[in-house]
């Protein structure tokens, strides 16, 4: 991991820099590129832009490790409120969710609980997403997705290929129908869970990609999502699901609002489904900052943003 990431990764995690830092206007003008505001009915705009280019949308409402109750009962009526905003607009957008938010810090049934309500708002055709976080909080979210599973099939996990154990997390999952986002993984993990070399994670990335096809072709996996920006990545696989017969509608690609925009519209314009995560809400420091450790050279845009203050 490269000197920069782990600083960023750090600095996601201080709580000094949460607090004060938002308040700068050169900073929340940054955040502006990967958000389109602070509201839901910010999101709603963006989703609705991105339904007239064919790419379809995913709602998140930054927020993690909620240690008071009443806060989470707040997100789930939250998400609650989302989900009929969504149902009224008639727009192809589903959600996608953090434990942690939803209380798992406090009790794994009291989340369970929170999103069960979540799940019973749902509408058939459409998943609601369970977020991964740090390696931590592994083991409970698939307990958790597991126990949902059993009563709720539209529901998607997202797995991280950065992570050794992966590989045994989707054969584990399988037998059980899930819908699975697969991504590189966004936090600062040891490299005994984690693969600590870009190309190791990229070839593992694949790799898990290439089952979670397979398992898709035979009904197996119900939705296999590749949650990535890396465009040589995303046409290796398009190009694999072609050869293996796939019809381009059920090769899925999601990225995150404001990176590679027109990649998302290039696979949506070819045929492939493509959508997007939009996040929005006022606690997005620490989300901000792992975009920011994806890729530093965000930092100088930040800088730019400083120098036009
Ligand atoms: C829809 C979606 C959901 C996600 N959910 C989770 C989750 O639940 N848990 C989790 O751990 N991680 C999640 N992530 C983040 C993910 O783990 C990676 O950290 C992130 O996607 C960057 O990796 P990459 O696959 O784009 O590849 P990289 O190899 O990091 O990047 C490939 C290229 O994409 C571009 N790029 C990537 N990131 C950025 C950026 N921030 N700003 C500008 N350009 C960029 C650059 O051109 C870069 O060269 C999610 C990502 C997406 C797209």
């Amino acid at each position: 991991m490269s000197l920069m990431r782990s600083v960023l990764l750090a600095a996601s995690q201080n709580k000094w820099l949460r607090e004060n830092a938002v308040n700068y206007p050169f900073v929340r003008r940054s955040v502006s590129r990967f958000m389109p505001g602070e509201s839901l009915d910010a999101a709603l705009g963006a989703a609705q832009g991105l339904a007239q280019k064919q790419i379809a949308s995913i709602f998140t409402n930054l927020g993690e490790n909620v240690t008071d109750r009443a806060e989470a009962a707040q997100v789930t009526q939250h998400y609650l409120e989302v989900l009929r905003r969504i149902h009224q607009s008639g727009l192809n957008t589903e959600i996608s969710v953090k434990l942690t938010q939803l209380g798992l810090d406090l009790s794994l049934d009291f989340c369970f609980e929170n999103l069960e309500k979540i799940f019973a708002q749902g509408k058939k055709d459409s998943i609601v997403w369970v977020d991964m976080e740090a390696s931590g909080y592994v083991d409970a979210t698939l307990n958790i997705y597991k126990r949902s599973l059993t009563k709720y099939p539209n529901v998607g996990i997202c797995l991280q290929a950065y992570l050794y154990r992966t590989k045994k997390d989707v054969n584990d999952l399988l037998p059980l129908r899930p819908s699975i986002r697969l991504v590189k993984g966004a936090y600062k993990e040891p490299p005994e869970i984690a693969y600590p070399k870009k190309q190791d994670v990229d070839a593992s990335y694949f790799t898990l990609a290439q089952t979670m096809m397979a398992a898709q072709a035979t009904g197996k996996c119900v939705r296999a999502a590749f949650g990535t920006h890396d465009v040589a990545l995303i046409r290796q696989l398009a190009d694999h699901a072609v050869q293996s017969g796939f019809p381009k509608k059920d090769f899925e690609v999601q990225m995150l609002y404001g990176i590679q925009r027109e990649e998302q519209e290039h696979l949506a314009r070819e045929g492939y489904r493509s959508a997007v995560l939009v996040a929005y809400g006022t606690y997005w420091y620490p989300w901000f900052v792992r975009r920011l450790a994806e890729r530093p050279a965000n930092l100088w845009f930040m800088a730019r943003n400083l120098f036009a203050s």
